[in-house]
């Protein structure tokens, strides 16, 4: 039996598709220390590795990085509490049911959470990462609302009455894979489905229009910053190039961008109409490359197309960036834990 150092730091994982970052995270004032970022063991390091040695390296690499934080002191200390973050859904008890970015698609679900607490010698909290920077979110969003990830693909998440609102079974915030085009030749999303949101309005989705824009309309193309960023290659375009074009604002590239907004702020508008969350807070590495003219684009669309009962200020107070920074993950799921624990309780268990 073990004692859990509820007063010491908690330790806090967050694992993406590419890199591991582990910190402490003090439950008393909010503050990460002691940041350590290294590649994940996974299908980025070696893509050819089957799926079950690649989920056991992932759990090995686990299991040493937290242990090598408790060990810090000596070893002498008590199991610290520890939360991690994980790039996948995961179920209330820390079964990971999938891992199309760590492991690989077709895998088995993994006790993630089970194995790491019997290699570690605490309870280990395994939740899906978008869920835990929602954790975040919540401790200043003072009303309901819905954390909106725009990356290589499209996540959410809702917050209302200090929950994350899931089915049990893991259904719900998969806004990426909301059919926005029913067209049977629809742009192909990574799950294998067609049309999907996250095919369209992700960073992805951007590039892929902007290139078919620059092929299809040259002379505005060759007119453009983001030819001059691109050197006048359509192929050459990056999302990089995008945001950079936009924030300048060029007139092609801001027109591209558009096309992709629109089917995001139908979605939006359907969550509103629906159940009525006033707030959508925007992440991920693309949205935020853009920044404030990403935002601005959004509501417009959204007061294009209207949101029943607003007006255009209510629209434009509705929609706000996230930090732009990495430690959505590492900071969520500190404060989950933190909400979780009784405070300064010690925490025994088996
Ligand atoms: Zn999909």
């Amino acid at each position: 039996m073990n004692v859990i150092d509820t007063e010491a730091p908690f330790v806090v994982v967050d694992v993406g598709g590419t890199t591991l970052r582990i910190a402490d995270y003090d439950p008393m004032t909010g503050a990460l220390s002691g940041t350590r970022r290294t590649p994940v063991d996974g299908m980025a390091r070696d893509p050819n590795a089957p799926v079950p040695v690649l989920q056991e390296r992932v759990v090995e690499q686990l299991a040493r990085e937290i242990g090598a934080r408790t060990a810090r002191d000596g070893g002498r200390c008590a199991p610290r509490t520890v939360g991690v973050a994980f790039a996948g859904p995961v179920t209330a008890d820390g079964l990971v049911l999938a891992a199309p970015t760590v492991w690989g698609g077709r895998s088995e679900p993994l006790p993630l959470g089970a194995l790491l607490t019997a290699r570690v010698g605490a309870p280990v909290v395994v939740v899906n990462d978008l869920t835990a920077a929602t954790w975040r979110y919540a401790a200043t969003e003072s009303r309901p609302f819905c954390l909106i990830t725009v990356s290589s693909g499209i996540g959410n998440k809702v917050f209302r009455n200090g929950e994350v609102l899931l089915d049990p079974g893991g259904h719900g915030g998969e806004l990426g894979h909301w059919t926005y085009d029913a067209s049977p030749d629809a742009l192909p999303c990574d799950c294998g489905g067609r049309g999907h949101l996250g095919a369209i309005a992700s960073g992805r989705g951007v590039l892929a229009a902007a290139r078919r824009a620059a092929v299809t309309d040259r002379g505005a193309f060759a007119a453009s910053r983001l030819s001059a960023l691109a050197h006048g290659r359509p192929e050459a375009i990056d999302n990089r190039a995008i945001a950079s074009a936009v924030r300048a604002g060029d007139a092609f590239a801001t027109a591209v961008l558009r096309t992709t907004v629109t089917p995001l702020a139908q979605a939006i508008g359907s969550v509103f109409t629906s159940i009525g969350i006033c707030r959508y807070l925007l992440m991920g590495g693309f949205a935020l490359a853009v920044g404030e003219p990403y935002r601005r684009l959004l509501v417009a669309e959204l007061t294009r197309l209207g949101c029943f009962g607003l007006d255009a200020d209510a629209i434009d107070a509705m929609v706000a960036l996230g930090a732009a920074d990495d430690d959505h993950g590492l900071l969520g799921v500190g404060r989950l834990l933190g909400a979780r624990l009784p405070a300064g309780a010690g925490q025994v268990v088996g």
